[in-house]
Order: C-alpha cells, then sequence, then structure tokens
C-alpha cells in the first residue's frame, strides 16, 4: 500500500492550505512556534477564517457541515497547516479532541448542534480534563456534578486548560458518582462557558502563551449536556485521548523548523574563510538524522490516516505517533541551539535574530509537546500494553 500521497493527491491541496496560511495568519504570529503548545488570541480570528473557508472538519458527514471527505484529506491539510504556522489551539481541541469524540458517543441532537457551529469556526472548544491532583492519573479528578432536577450543578478546579480564555465551550469531565471506585463514576459533558459561575484565569507559560486555570462554583448545565453515558466518562474520555494524538500539524511543523535549519546552514559561514556551516561534516549528519526521523513521523501519520480510512482501530498508533513526534520536536530545537549557537537565543523583533526567532521559540515551545495530550510516559506505556500486549 502507498503510504505516503501521490504529488498529485498532495499538490492541490498543500498549496491551497499554504496561501490560506500566507494571507490570514496575523503578522504577531510570524516567528512564533504554536502548534499544540499554546493557545492565544490570534487563535479566535484564525479559526473563524478557517472556517469560512471551509477547512474545519471536513472528514465529518456532509449533515453535521463537513464534507465527508477522507481522513488522508485531513492529514493533508494538517501538514499544511502546521507548515503554515498556523496557531492551531483552537482548531485542535474543537476538531481532533471534542468534534472527534462527539461523532463517536455524542447523540444524533448534539452532533447536528455543535458540529456546524464548529465547522462554521464559530464555537471553540477548551478540554477541561486535567485538574491539581489528576492529570495523567484522570481517574482520580475531583470535580464533581451532581444531578438536581433537570440540571447537574458542577464544582471544581480545572487546569492546564488551553483556550478557556477564547473558548466559547468546554468538553468537560467530572465525577457524577462519588462512592463509584474512582475509574468509574466519571461522566462527560459540553459546557457554555458563558454560564455563570465559570471562572478563567490566565497565566503565561515557557512557551510564550498563556494556559488557564478555569474554577467552577455551583455551575448549572442542563441535563442534556451529558455526552454518552453517565458514569461511562472513563472509558470515552480514553477513547477520545486517542484522537488527540494524530500529528500531522506537528508533522508539518517540524519539517518548517527543519527547512529554516537548513537554510541556515546553507547562508551561514563556519570558518570566516568562505567555507558554509552546510559543508561541516558533524552538521551534515546531525541534520541528516533528523531528515530521516522526520520521515518516519510524517510516514506514520499518514499511515494513521489510511488506516482510519479503512476502519481500523489505531490506538497504540496514536501513541506512537504523538511520543515520536514530539521527541522529533524537542531533537530539531535541541539541533538548532547547538548548530546556531548563541544567536539561536534571540527572538523575534531582535536586530540579531535569526529565522524571525523561530529557533528560542521552538526551544521554549517543545517540552511542552512530551506533557500536553498525555505526557511521553504515559504513551510508551500505551504502546507497550496496547500495542504489544504486554501486562498491564
Ligand atoms: C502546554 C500544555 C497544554 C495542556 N492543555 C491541556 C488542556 O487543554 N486540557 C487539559 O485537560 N489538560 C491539558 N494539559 C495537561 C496535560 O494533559 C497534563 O500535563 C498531562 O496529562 C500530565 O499530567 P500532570 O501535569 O498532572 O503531570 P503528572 O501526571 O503528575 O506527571 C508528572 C510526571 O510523572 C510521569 N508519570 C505520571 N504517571 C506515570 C506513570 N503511570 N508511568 C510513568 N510515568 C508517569 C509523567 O510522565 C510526568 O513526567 C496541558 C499540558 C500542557 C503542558
Amino acid at each position: 500500500m502507498r503510504i505516503i500521497p501521490t504529488d498529485g493527491e498532495l499538490a492541490g491541496l498543500r498549496r491551497q492550505v499554504l496561501d490560506f496560511c500566507a494571507k490570514t495568519i496575523p503578522e504577531t504570529v510570524f516567528g512564533l512556534e504554536r502548534q499544540g503548545t499554546m493557545s492565544d488570541g490570534d487563535s479566535k480570528d484564525f479559526f473563524k477564517a478557517l472556517g469560512m473557508a471551509g477547512w474545519i472538519g471536513r472528514h465529518w458527514p456532509e449533515q453535521f457541515g463537513g464534507k465527508s471527505a477522507t481522513h488522508l484529506e485531513t492529514a493533508i491539510i494538517d501538514e499544511a497547516l502546521g507548515y503554515g504556522r498556523a496557531p492551531l489551539s483552537a482548531y485542535l481541541l474543537s476538531v481532533k479532541v471534542f468534534g472527534n469524540s462527539l461523532m463517536l458517543f455524542g447523540n444524533d441532537a448534539q452532533k447536528a448542534k455543535y458540529l456546524p457551529m464548529i465547522t462554521a469556526g464559530d464555537a471553540m472548544f477548551c478540554q477541561g480534563f486535567s485538574e491539581p491532583m489528576a492529570g495523567s492519573d484522570f481517574g482520580s479528578l475531583r470535580t464533581t456534578a451532581i444531578r438536581d432536577g433537570d440540571d447537574y450543578v458542577v464544582n471544581g478546579h480545572k487546569i492546564w486548560t488551553s483556550s478557556a480564555e477564547v473558548a466559547t465551550h468546554m468538553y468537560l469531565a467530572a465525577r457524577t458518582d462519588t462512592k463509584a471506585v474512582k475509574h468509574r463514576g466519571i461522566s462527560l459533558f459540553v459546557m457554555d462557558m458563558t454560564t455563570p459561575g465559570v471562572r478563567v484565569n490566565s497565566f503565561g507559560t515557557l512557551g510564550g502563551g498563556v494556559l488557564n486555570e478555569v474554577f467552577l462554583e455551583n455551575v448549572r448545565i442542563p441535563a442534556d449536556a451529558l455526552l454518552g453515558e453517565e458514569n461511562r466518562g472513563f472509558h470515552q474520555a480514553m477513547q477520545s485521548l486517542d484522537l488527540e494524538r494524530s500529528c500531522m500539524d506537528r508533522v508539518g511543523a517540524s519539517k518548517f523548523s527543519l527547512d529554516q535549519l537548513v537554510q541556515y546552514v546553507e547562508t551561514q559561514g563556519s570558518d570566516g574563510r568562505g567555507g558554509r556551516l552546510a559543508d561541516v561534516p558533524a552538521v551534515q549528519e546531525k541534520i541528516g538524522e533528523l531528515r530521516a526521523k522526520w520521515q518516519v513521523a510524517r510516514s506514520f501519520g499518514y499511515l494513521i490516516a489510511r488506516n482510519l480510512d479503512a476502519g481500523k482501530g489505531v490506538s497504540a498508533e496514536f501513541s506512537f505517533g504523538k511520543l515520536y513526534v514530539g521527541l522529533l520536536t524537542q531533537a530539531i530545537a535541541d539541533a538548532t541551539v547547538d548548530i546556531v549557537g548563541p544567536q539561536a537565543q534571540f527572538e523575534n523583533g531582535s536586530p540579531l535574530a535569526v529565522a524571525n526567532g523561530l529557533f528560542p521559540a521552538v526551544f521554549r515551545a517543545s517540552p511542552a509537546l512530551t506533557l500536553a495530550g498525555g505526557s511521553s510516559e504515559i504513551q510508551r506505556g500505551v504502546i507497550a500494553v496496547r500495542g504489544l500486549g504486554m501486562p498491564r
């Protein structure tokens, strides 16, 4: 089976998305590495523009605002968005995390209500799963949603909530049965962020954007905001976390960084006598290694897309993709600092910055990729247990 799309499959779509990014992404974003690591106000305007251009949720059925496109087409779009430096936090959370989950276990009324709002770029989701004492150990979450008449009343504290400062809705996990053992008794909801009792507190991150904590105090959400079955949220959430780990946007973003590094070594002197950095064997070796690893990551991303189109399960494959591309992004960032040297620390806007300050931005943002959406250690565990059938 051919894995990487043919030039014919790729070229037109890729070109259209890249042109769109060039026209639409605000100047302020240029030079920053945004994918999956941070959120910011820029992503709101970009998300709306993305919706108006018809690039959101194309793999969803037409009745729900999509275009019934293949996962392969979505992978091509995601790769191009990543390469085009798009601010993707809202896109990833709304489409990959919430929307794809809704397709799995939402009812038709919920799909008909939310998916077209997302494809139009009008509804932006954040994900309220992590809490101060519950990250990898999702089953330990303490936020409660207690049924009261036609509503659930929610109380708790979420943290590391990307995009909460701009989101219209939250994909919320809360405990509906406080007496059940920890993996049971969790349910998933959709929550309007303007509901009284929701308070968002933003804070800066090493990567340069913001993350949030969200305080929920006696927030009343209607009973029909429950997604899937009550108390089955842990099982459902595990399925939806798998969906989050599709990695083509990061494959595109890491290729952009690598291309910028190659361009740098081809133009920079190494010895003051006309030799270029690109002539140095150690530099060639490092860049060759990174290029080979990038090819593996890309092939894997397209393999996942083709498997999804063929209706195959991809749980451990998603974890492999997420793990691999996170490590690759960090390896490219580290190599950049090693090869460029002290000049790699100058930020966008500085007269000494190279590649518009891309390199320090990637360096600062890359560690988060090994945490957000499930840490690298957790991905290794999934690959061993679900992929290789090792004991839990
Ligand atoms: C940039 C960024 C964006 C994020 N966005 C969101 C968001 O939008 N919504 C949301 O809900 N959450 C979000 N998160 C939170 C993220 O999901 C958690 O950080 C992650 O799941 C790890 O949880 P934790 O931070 O509580 O660390 P912990 O779970 O306390 O882990 C600490 C360390 O211990 C290791 N560890 C834990 N358990 C095991 C184990 N069983 N085996 C081996 N090692 C283990 C981890 O790998 C990690 O290195 C985001 C995080 C980041 C960094």
